[in-house]
């Protein structure tokens, strides 16, 4: 190597026995292999893997995600013992390849790439072409006989390492070579020889200097160490912190440095560049599906700057595409990538994300990862990897994210509702979505905190645009194909984006955009079809998800794996027929006070909060009867043989205590009382800390009569239920937010009297079940006693947002600032609201399940908190030996999958 050693931020190393920190891999020796991913980060590994598996990969070697720990543990110093061992590993690569880092007449250039254990698309830096400096690139000129291939790489190189170990800003390079392009007469990159990158090279260098005050390094060992340091440095930029956050990636795992001999898809036309999947990542189809380009490098197919061909002939025709594919350009590369693409399905029975290179009409194979696709495309390669042998029905459910099938919930555009075609670009990611136009990714965040629903409208997308993406309901670029940064994330975010739609002229400073003669400007509202590519003006009518082929195919081997049952929270008719129609096996909670929510309803119950004494509320409570009773017909007869779990009113009073002079006013109208006299009695019952006031089974011992009514609701509901089914009905009755034994006694004795009371009325005998809430942590540790004897809840089912709540002691209401501070720390790895924290909330939720079981080994148990739709939640409740989680019925399906997979964890473990 020909670096000074003193320019290095490392310390000398003090003993020849450093630890192992960098492993090599060529078809030759590969030291590494796919098991070894949290050492070698995910492409380290799979590098290694390849080239054991004999297929052709550059040499290379990759320094471990160990030495990220320790470069951050020591301030940003990479340790001793590491210099020695990448310098045999660079001596290793040019005996392999015949050329040498820094040789003036051989060149060995390298790619220095990141890899971390998660695959973290985009989010952390590359450099490529390293190792060339004013004297290198004539070497390079000479051997491949190719001046402009040199300087193109030269000027590429230059690029790069400006942006990513400089820290100059790509748009200041980007902006000399529009300048220079634009002077010169010249529209694509292409045009450019070696005299004119030569010379754009000039004007790089030269805004180098006036930028750092100090030259480009031309010392190749400084650039070397410099990328790698950059590397293991860009894994705490904001970008990549904001998508571990988003993705669950822990922050202490680190990156890999992956440092290989560079191939070239720029040295002319018998050399390309490509991305491939071996099966489709939108739909899941079973072929070949990718872009490439022609005398490039692999940043120019990702980046959008030129628009890719298709992989396939089949793929060239359907898209109406002149330019030829790569099957037909280079069809004996094309066979041996299929070949390639076949043995790595094989070895790792999963659709692979790869990336490849052909240098002068050798193929070389850059990368292999897992794919990311949508929730369509991963339910049918599972179920085709089921079919075709190649995974068991539980691994097949295994492969599927639970979470995903949100995307499968997205609403499709109505085919017969009117709309007004706008333009049209490539289906990049499914889903239709409609909002208002914005053009920058903080403007989409903020719209959405204001509750608006927007479509980020860009030229084309970077990293940078990640936290926009994920605001806005829809994405439209101008620029850029299936694969490009907007496609991918959007396809991993869920989002539905429609890419490339080459037609759109956007203004981002005057933001409009437009198309021919027609103009929009921010605030527009437009839709976009995912699935298509179409985009519309303004909204256009859309249809609900159906769920059937492969989906009911796969749910159906989750529903024969799993062992707890899922119900839904469901508190209308019309939530009761969404969550039946996503399998729900019953309602788990159905929250009265949520029937209340219409105008005319909210009224009586207004009245009966606001009432001061017994009769005036007995008088708002004959009105919200009938409602009440109409409703759990209703729900009886919808649900039919499922059971139905009803809970008591619980309504924090703040949420329903009239506020506004309206409110008011028809309130005092009903109330027959002045309204100075009600804003008192509003005043009188406003509490500091209403979630922890008069609710729940408080509000029902202190007004009993609100019980009395409930219970007559559902009584005389479930008698008629049972005439129009001819089968009984047995609901199941849940008292909210008890603590005490007493107060349960206190309400079940109610609700006992008001059942006899219907049954002599009707003549009908009535069965029901008793059950309570556990939400409160005295509950969970007097589970015993809530359980104890015939008389005692026959039921729990445990609320885990009061809960966490009441654990945490954290206001419901009031966390949302707290949760973001918290996250960025690290003190909540989850939002505990959405992921039950295990430890603290678990524990006492462990507790009250082991008391109450122990005084009743039958009692069923539930959970009916937001945590029911939380895959890693319920596997959590599947531990702990629950009968069923409910969730809201769009999780319902969510929750299906997940218990599957808990169970067959669980038997795998014990296996
Ligand atoms: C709970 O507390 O978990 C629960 C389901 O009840 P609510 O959200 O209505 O308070
Ligand atoms: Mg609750």
């Amino acid at each position: 190597m020909v670096q000074k050693e003193a320019d290095f931020p490392v310390a000398r190393p003090s003993s020849d026995v450093a630890p192992k920190w960098v492993y090599y891999f060529s078809a030759v020796d590969a030291e590494g292999g796919a098991d070894h991913k949290n050492l070698l980060g995910g492409k380290g590994a799979n590098l290694a893997e390849m080239a054991s598996l004999g297929l052709p990969v550059p040499p290379g070697f990759t320094i471990t995600t160990e030495v990220c720990g320790i470069y951050y543990a020591s301030g940003r110093q990479l340790p001793d013992g590491l210099v020695p061992q990448v310098e045999r590993a660079l001596e290793k690569i040019g005996q392999e390849t015949g050329a040498r880092f820094g040789d003036e007449e051989n060149p060995l250039l390298v790619a220095v790439r990141s890899g971390s254990r998660a695959s973290m698309p985009g989010m952390m830096d590359t450099i490529l072409n390293l190792g060339l400096n004013d004297r290198t690139v004539l070497g390079l000129a000479r051997r491949s006989g190719d001046d402009r291939f040199a300087y193109d790489s030269y000027r590429r190189f230059i690029q790069m390492y400006g942006d990513v170990v400089l820290g100059i800003d790509h748009t200041a390079f980007e902006d000399i070579l529009d300048n220079f392009k634009n002077l010169n007469g010249y529209s694509f990159d292409t045009e450019l020889g070696a005299d004119e990158w030569r010379a754009v090279i000039a004007l790089y260098k030269a805004a180098i200097e006036d930028a750092l005050g100090k030259p480009f390094p031309q010392d190749t060992g400084e650039q070397l160490w410099g990328a790698i340091g950059a590397v293991f440095g860009s894994w705490l930029n904001a970008r990549a912190v904001t998508y571990r956050r988003l993705h669950a990636i822990p922050d202490d795992w680190g990156t890999a440095v992956n440092v290989q001999a560079m191939v070239f898809g720029n040295m002319g036309n018998t050399s390309a560049t490509g991305v491939a999947f071996t099966r489709n990542p939108s739909t899941g189809a079973n072929e070949i599906y990718g872009e490439y380009l022609i005398n490039a490098q692999g940043e120019d197919v990702v980046s959008g700057i030129r628009t890719p061909q298709a992989l396939t002939a089949r793929a060239r025709r359907e898209a109406e595409d002149p330019n030829p594919s790569l099957e037909e350009e280079m069809p004996e590369s094309f066979a041996e990538l299929r070949q390639i693409f076949d043995v790595l399905e094989k070895r790792y029975r999963d659709m692979q994300d790869i990336e490849f290179t052909i240098q002068d009409g050798k193929v070389w194979m850059l990368q292999t990862r897992s794919g990311k696709r949508t929730a369509e495309a991963s339910i049918k390669i599972a179920v085709d990897m089921a079919d075709e042998g190649i995974l068991s029905h539980d691994e097949a459910v295994l492969r599927v994210d639970p979470s995903s099938f949100t995307q499968l919930l997205h609403p499709t555009i109505d085919p017969a509702g009117e709309k007004e075609l706008l333009t049209m670009g490539l289906p990049a990611s499914p889903g239709a979505a409609s909002g208002r136009i914005v053009f920058n990714s903080d403007e989409a965040e903020h719209q959405k905190k204001q509750g608006h629903e927007v479509i980020l409208v860009r030229t084309e997308t970077s990293p940078e645009d990640i936290h926009g993406m994920h605001a806005s309901a829809g994405i439209l670029t101008a620029r850029g194909g299936m694969t490009s940064h907007a496609a991918v994330v959007a396809r991993g975010m869920g989002v539905p984006c429609v890419s490339g739609a080459g037609a759109l002229r956007i203004n981002e400073k005057a933001e409009t955009l437009s198309i021919g003669p027609k103009t929009l400007k921010a605030g527009d509202i437009i839709t976009i079809d995912g699935a298509t590519g179409r985009v519309y003006v303004g909204a256009v009518p859309m249809r609900q998800p159906q769920l059937s082929g492969d989906f009911a195919r796969l749910i159906g081997w989750a529903d024969d794996a799993r062992g707890l049952a899922v119900r839904a929270n469901a508190d209308t008719p019309k939530d009761a027929r969404q969550a039946r129609s996503f399998g729900a096996q019953g309602i788990g909670l159905c929250r009265t006070e949520h029937m209340f929510f219409d105008a005319q309803r909210i009224l009586a119950m207004r009245e009966m909060i606001c009432a001061t004494n017994e009769a005036g509320r007995r008088s708002a409570l004959a009105k919200i009867l009938p409602f009440q009773r109409a409703d759990f017909i209703e729900l009886f007869e919808i649900m039919g043989e499922l059971p139905v779990t009803i809970r008591l009113l619980d309504p924090p009073l703040h949420e329903f205590l009239p506020r506004h002079d309206r409110e008011l006013e028809a309130v005092a109208a009903e109330l027959k009382m002045p309204i100075e006299k009600l804003k008192a009695r509003v005043a009188e019952l406003s509490e500091f800390n209403p979630m922890l006031g008069l609710r729940g089974s408080r509000l029902a011992i202190r007004y009993p009569e609100i019980t009395e009514m409930q219970a007559r609701a559902i009584f005389e509901a479930a008698a008629e239920a049972e005439k129009r089914l001819g089968a009984s009905v047995v609901p199941e009755i849940m008292i909210p937010l008890v603590a005490y034994r007493r107060e349960f006694d206190i309400l079940a004795g109610v609700i006992r009297s008001l059942a006899e009371t219907v049954e002599k009325e009707t003549g009908i005998h009535l069965d029901y079940k008793l059950g309570t809430m556990i939400e409160l942590p005295r509950a969970c540790l007097k589970a015993d006693e809530l359980a104890r004897g015939d008389d005692g809840a026959e039921f729990f089912s445990f609320g885990t947002n009061d809960l966490t709540q009441t654990v945490l002691g954290l206001s419901r209401d009031d966390a949302s600032p707290i949760l973001s501070a918290y996250s960025t720390q690290g003190i909540y790895e989850a939002d505990p609201f959405v992921s039950i924290d295990q430890e603290g909330v678990g524990e006492l939720v462990a507790t009250g399940v082991a008391r109450g079981r122990a005084e009743k080994p039958d009692l069923k148990i539930g959970i009916c908190g937001e945590h029911g739709g939380d895959p890693d939640s319920v596997a959590f409740f599947h531990k702990l030996g629950f009968d069923y989680v409910s969730c809201s019925p769009f999780r319902v399906p969510i929750a299906r999958l997940a218990a599957a997979q808990a169970a067959i964890r669980a038997k795998l473990d014990s296996a």
